[in-house]
């Protein structure tokens, strides 16, 4: 399935300039939906994945249907201040400022294989805070998936997850 096709590009969105990649119109597809979660879950299958670490709130979507046909846990990277007990947090550039996100300190252990997971991969900050979170946990082994993959889009922070296997379904 050319699931290009189901995503919306909408010009000038959030700013000028940027190519927002719309991904509902995917989600809303019955047919779409299931081949990017069957897929995504296929190509990880024999990976012995424990735990899916998504992103708020997009990466939540996929990841949560991912972590079920895994028979893995699920782990949200939630915005600042939403998660109600001890948590550790990472901040990273945005195009204007910054931002972060936390995890709860207790949500991975040293036993667990992750798949971190979110809708797109533009400039890297966003997965790079996430993987310095689930770092910090000690965890066997980290995987990354996206539905979207930026490739266009080179810089540091993309070499550095470039040291990890990675899957995604849609280049652009
Ligand atoms: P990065 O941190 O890699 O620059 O940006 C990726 C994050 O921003 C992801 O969490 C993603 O949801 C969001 N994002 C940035 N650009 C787009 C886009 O064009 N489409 C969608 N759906 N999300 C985007």
């Amino acid at each position: 399935m050319n699931l290009k096709k189901f995503i919306r590009e909408i010009p000038d969105y959030p700013t000028k300039g940027i190519s927002f990649k719309d991904i509902t119109t995917l989600l809303k597809d019955k047919n779409a939906f299931q081949v990017v979660v069957d897929e995504i879950s296929n190509y990880f299958k024999e990976k012995q994945i424990t735990k899916v670490v998504s992103l708020e709130s997009r990466g939540f979507i996929v990841g949560g249907a991912v972590a079920y046909c895994l028979h893995a846990g699920f782990v949200p990277a939630r915005k600042k201040g939403k998660l109600p007990v001890e948590t550790i947090h990472e901040s990273y550039e945005l195009e204007y400022g910054t931002d972060t996100i936390e995890m709860h300190l207790d949500a991975l252990n040293e036993d667990d294989v992750v798949l971190i997971h979110d809708d797109l991969l533009a400039t890297g900050g966003t997965a790079l805070a996430a993987l310095k979170l689930v770092r910090q946990m000690n965890v066997k082994q980290i995987y990354f998936s996206f539905i979207c993959d930026l490739k266009f889009i080179e810089n540091g922070n993309k070499e550095i997850l470039s040291n990890y296997e990675m899957h995604s379904l849609v280049e652009y």
